[in-house]
């Protein structure tokens, strides 16, 4: 408010400072013509001056108006000749008034048109190429850049339509303009005409105020909810258009629109890929954006400049107290110095489609450590973390056939642990993968068991052998509801004779609650961190003697 109050203040400075040039300018030229003789001198024509300046600055009529004024300031109280005496005649006044207000009106007029014709281009220029009733990008930017000036505060809407090539290359090009065009158009019902801006062809935005956003965001999941449950018909055509809408609420912080704008879009992009949905920007989830761009590329390297290395952690059967076998957990080193731990890097090898690579590298160094145990006489069973993608990667499982018999191994050794998050979410492909390494002869594990996605009734369908239950419920094993949850897990996985797990033991007290419940084996921090292959031996032996 008060910068528009400063900004009324400015133009209005502006305007007087004008008006107070044209008046000096007349004044003193009327003066200099009387003084220098009279109107038979030439100086008279020294009032074009002001008269064009007033229809640069205000136009045709103001230009008209003002060579009048000249005309008659310059008429009948002028002498032609100050010295003689001598008046002018009324023929010579008058037309000099009109000819000095003609070309006031003219040189206005021609402004005028000019400047029409300016913002007609510009107007042309602040549209959008793809829907030409909508305002374009930089009109957008242009907004938000007064918004900040102005000290407003405002949200950021974008609506992006997540699968319009797929309809442009599969169905029809223009039906594509007519889908967005119909959506701007409810939209334009109930956030106005000027508040939607077409950013893209498969982006539109809203800029909202602050205060007016709940019935602009009720609207908006509105429309999305119509376009996106169920298919929209248009041109014969039954289309499933997928929307996802980021908002961005500006509080003040960042000066530039695009930044602005930017913050929108990475809120719609927080949205799992594929899911329409609202979501509001988050800035762990775009710090957390960053750490993925700033560790990926040097992640993509780490193999080549051996930088990812495995360590082994025991689990201990309790039955027989002895080392049933180890859990593989890979580390990297980055530049060689710094740890970063699997929770970090391995979902960034997900994203980026190299976890393939790095499951290659685990089992390579897993199965040539267990040839090297193996020769030393030692008994160790691997188990391997895997994540959905390799599993269900055909060449994944078929040099997963090949390495143990090329290594003279048992593939009964070594164990995939797959975690039932990934199988909940997952599907027949998975299942059947899960069958063909256990029919190879591989042991399957279901990694933290119970995380939130306990999918106990379909556990009958799934192959596996043993069933590791969450760090979470160890934790927590001292509550009577949690522990009455583990026996259920425990004689559940008993009953399809499955081995059970308990994972992160880090006390005398868990372990002891656990052996009670029939936990069948304990891995943990009680027995060991993970360790080295050297650590692990000595580990190995000692355990073996302290036992004999
Ligand atoms: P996970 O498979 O559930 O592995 C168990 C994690 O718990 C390991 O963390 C282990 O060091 C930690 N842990 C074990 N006992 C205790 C304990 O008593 N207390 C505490 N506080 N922690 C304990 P780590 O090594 O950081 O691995 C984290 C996760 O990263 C693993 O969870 C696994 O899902 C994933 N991961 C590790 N290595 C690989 C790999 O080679 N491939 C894939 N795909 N994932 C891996
Ligand atoms: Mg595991
Ligand atoms: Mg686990």
């Amino acid at each position: 408010m008060n910068s528009l109050i400063r900004r009324v203040n400015k133009n209005s400075r502006t305007s007087l400072m004008k008006f107070l040039l044209i008046s000096i300018l007349i004044v003193s030229i009327v003066y200099f013509v009387y003084i220098t003789g009279g109107t038979k001198m030439v100086f008279v024509q020294l009032l074009y001056v002001p008269i064009i300046l007033s229809a640069l600055f205000w136009g045709a009529l103001v230009g008209l108006f003002v060579g009048m004024v000249c005309g008659i300031l310059t008429g009948p109280c002028l002498p032609l000749d100050v010295a003689n005496g001598i008046m002018q005649s009324p023929i010579n006044w008058i037309s000099r008034m009109l000819i000095f207000s003609f070309i006031g009106f003219i040189t206005g007029y021609m402004i005028d048109r000019i400047n029409k014709l300016n913002a007609e281009r510009q107007e042309r220029n602040l549209k959008s190429p793809f829907y030409e009733e909508l305002p374009n990008a930089q009109k957008l930017l242009h907004d938000i850049e007064q918004r900040i000036e102005l000290k407003e505060s405002f949200k950021l809407i974008s609506i992006k339509f997540t699968n319009l090539h797929e309809i442009e290359k599969y169905v029809d090009n223009k039906l594509v303009f007519d889908i967005v065009k119909s959506i701007a158009k409810k939209l334009t019902h109930s956030c106005g005409r000027k508040a939607i801006y077409s950013y893209e062809k498969d982006e539109l935005i809203v800029l909202a105020c602050n205060n007016c956003l709940e019935g602009y965001e009720d609207s908006i999941k509105k429309v999305l909810d119509h376009y996106f449950s169920c298919p929209v018909s248009m041109q014969g055509y039954k289309i499933r258009v997928s929307l996802k809408v980021g908002i961005y609420v500006y509080q003040g912080e960042e000066k530039s629109p695009i930044e602005i704008y930017n913050k929108a879009r990475i809120a719609y992009e927080q949205g799992e890929v594929k899911k329409s949905g609202v979501y509001y920007y988050d800035v762990n989830l775009e710090n957390k954006r960053r750490e993925i761009h700033n560790i990926t590329g040097a992640l993509l390297e780490s193999i080549d400049r051996n930088e990812l290395f495995v360590m082994y952690q025991p689990k201990i059967d309790l039955a027989n107290n002895k080392i049933s076998g180890v859990e593989a957990l890979v580390r990297w080193k980055r530049n060689g110095t710094d740890l970063i731990g699997p929770n970090i890097f391995i979902p960034i090898a997900e994203e980026i489609g190299f976890i393939n690579k790095i499951s290659e590298f685990v089992f390579d160094s897993v199965t040539t450590q267990a040839q090297i145990w193996k020769s030393k006489g030692m008994d160790i069973k691997c188990s391997i973390n895997t994540s959905v993608n390799e599993f269900i990667d055909d060449n994944f499982t078929a040099w997963a056939r090949d390495i143990i018999t090329s290594k003279n191994l048992n593939r009964s050794d070594f164990e995939f642990e797959i975690t039932e998050r990934a199988i909940a979410y997952n599907d027949k492909k998975l299942i059947e993968k899960m069958y063909f390494l256990k029919e190879l002869g591989y042991q399957i594990s279901i990694d933290d068991f119970g995380s939130g996605y306990n999918s106990f009734k379909s556990l009958s369908e799934i192959p596996f052998d043993k069933l590791k239950i969450d760090k979470y419920f160890i934790d927590r094993i001292y509550k009577t509801e949690i522990a009455e949850m583990v026996r259920h897990f425990i004689e559940y996985a008993h009953t399809f004779d499955k081995i059970v797990i308990a994972e992160g033991v880090e006390t005398e007290e868990q372990l002891n609650i656990l052996k009670e419940l029939k936990c069948d084996e304990i891995q943990g921090y009680y027995y060991s961190k993970p360790l080295l292959p050297e650590d692990l031996e000595e580990f190995y032996i000692k355990f073996n003697q302290d036992r004999n």
